[in-house]
């Protein structure tokens, strides 16, 4: 069976993004890190729509556990393929660099972009033996325009940008594509604290995305067809900064 790997799958865009790449047939891994009561919840929406799920957590930002679970997953699973990977779990942590502590921005960096190196990095051999593999990076607005607040989540995305060019163009003769997709304003946890009402003025289309609007991208990007498309970072921001 071919599965996709989604980091972060247990809310927000990861969890439409699970949903989404259900329909297209791959068995879901649904990693988290906490919210077990949430991922359940994602596996049990997939279940309903006729997927396959498994809960999968580990901290994106330790690199032994990011190890020790993929593989143990591999021993278990010797006639299976992890054929996509979607890193999408990610953090913001806020703060003007005059004032901002050293745990928040090693916290952002290894979060966003060491993720992306180890989890990458595991799941690329098979790939690469394979002859095919899908990588999605979700990064953001912030890692290419840069957000005043965000040096550490806006230097983080940006590495993964720089990433997924260089990455793309190594795994490129064996099918492998590497993307990214950039998000403005989506409807999530990770922006219910912001002023909505006040940003939205910002944004031509007048609103922030839906989750389920990133995961269509991401769903395309999985898929057969895209597979001239390669080293690209997709915005989908509403119309606020192209
Ligand atoms: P949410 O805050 O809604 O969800 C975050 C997800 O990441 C949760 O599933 C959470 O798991 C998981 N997660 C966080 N830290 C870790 C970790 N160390 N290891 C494993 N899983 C972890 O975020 P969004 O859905 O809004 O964001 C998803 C991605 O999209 C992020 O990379 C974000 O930077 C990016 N993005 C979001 C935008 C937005 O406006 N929402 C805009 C641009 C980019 P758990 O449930 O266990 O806590």
């Amino acid at each position: 069976m071919k599965y996709a790997l989604v980091t972060g799958g247990s809310r927000g865009i990861g969890k439409a993004v699970c949903l989404e790449l259900s329909k297209q047939g791959y068995g879901i891994l649904i990693n988290y890190i906490s919210n077990r009561h949430a991922a359940e919840d994602t596996k049990t929406s997939i279940e309903q729509q006729g997927g396959i799920a498994e809960l999968i957590p580990f901290d994106v930002a330790d690199n032994n556990a990011v190890d020790s679970t993929l593989t143990t997953w591999m021993e278990t699973h010797p006639d299976d393929f992890i054929a996509v990977l979607v890193n999408n779990a990610g953090i913001r942590k806020d703060a003007l660099m005059i004032f901002m502590q050293n745990e928040e921005w090693s916290n952002v960096i290894r979060t966003n972009l060491d993720s992306f190196f180890h989890i990458t990095r595991r799941l690329l051999k098979d790939m690469l033996s394979n002859r095919f593999g899908r990588i999605i990076n979700i990064v953001s607005l912030s890692g290419l325009k840069g957000l005043p607040g965000q040096t550490n989540y806006s230097a983080a995305k940006a590495g993964v940008i720089g990433g997924t060019k260089a990455l793309a163009q190594e795994v490129a003769p064996r099918k492998v594509t590497v993307n990214a997709v950039a998000p403005g304003f989506i409807d999530t946890d990770m922006t219910k604290d912001m002023d909505e009402n006040t940003l939205k003025k910002m944004i031509p289309l007048g609103r922030f995305g839906k989750p389920e609007e990133v995961a269509a991208l991401v769903g395309f990007l999985a898929s057969e067809q895209a597979g001239y498309i390669t080293g690209e970072v997709i915005s989908i921001n509403g119309g606020l900064y192209t």
